[in-house]
């Protein structure tokens, strides 16, 4: 179980934590959300949408509803709120598919039907550490998505300062606005030029 724990300092910071996931999933994959009340488990599934290529500004607690599906063009996105849910058969009647292969299931209060989701889900945990701060664990089964979320979400260095940053910082992959301007600055002053024939290490991520 490969498991990575990100603090974030704001609603917005959490949503991008839940973007930077999203982008790692594939149809099929369903994303457990344990927290209190309150925690940020909804605004956690903002990010998700928003990483699908769905309307993320329509995202709401479905609690009153139990679903809510939302049309994405990466996958579409079910957000389940079992809160209210007694059994695995009151999901189905309310047209909760889980494993659905064209579809991310996000689903909060989870531990209300157990039995009902698929194996191996990826589970996110949210604490909040204080009024605006939130510690968010997630555990993903071992393999190559443990290992895509972890290079995902893992800092990496600011191509300006080389200052690390994470995903969910606000000018991601960047430090600062400041650090922004001078990289869009060296691309209009030409040098980031190539000057020899491109070879195929050049366009592997992460090299210089
Ligand atoms: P849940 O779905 O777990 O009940 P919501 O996502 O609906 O929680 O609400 C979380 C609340 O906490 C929102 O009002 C949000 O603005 C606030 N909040 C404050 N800081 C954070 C943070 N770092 N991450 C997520 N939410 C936060
Ligand atoms: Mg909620």
């Amino acid at each position: 179980m490969g498991t990575f724990v990100i603090d974030t300092p704001s609603p917005e910071a959490t949503e991008r934590v839940g973007r930077a996931l999203a982008m790692e999933l594939q149809p099929g994959d369903c994303v457990l959300l344990h927290g209190d009340l309150g925690a940020g488990k909804t605004c956690f599934v903002r990010g998700l949408a928003a990483g699908l290529g769905c309307d993320a500004t329509t995202v709401h607690s479905p609690t009153f509803t139990v679903m809510s599906r939302y049309p994405g063009s990466l996958a579409n996105l079910v957000h389940v709120d079992a809160y209210r849910v007694g059994s695995a058969e009151e999901l189905r009647d309310a047209g909760v598919e889980p494993g659905a292969p064209d579809t991310v299931l996000a689903v909060e209060w989870p531990e209300r039907v157990p039995e009902a989701w698929p194996a191996g889900p990826i589970e996110v945990r949210i604490t909040p550490v204080d009024t605006s701060a939130r510690s968010i664990e997630i555990r993903v089964a071992q393999g190559t998505l443990s290992e895509r979320v972890g290079a995902t979400l893992c800092a990496k260095p600011c191509p300006s300062c080389r200052v690390a940053v994470g995903p969910f910082d606000t000018d991601w992959p960047f430090c600062s606005p400041r650090c922004r301007a001078a990289d869009l600055g060296r691309w209009f002053s030409g040098q980031y030029q190539i000057t020899r024939p491109i070879e195929s290490r050049d366009l592997e991520e992460g090299t210089e």
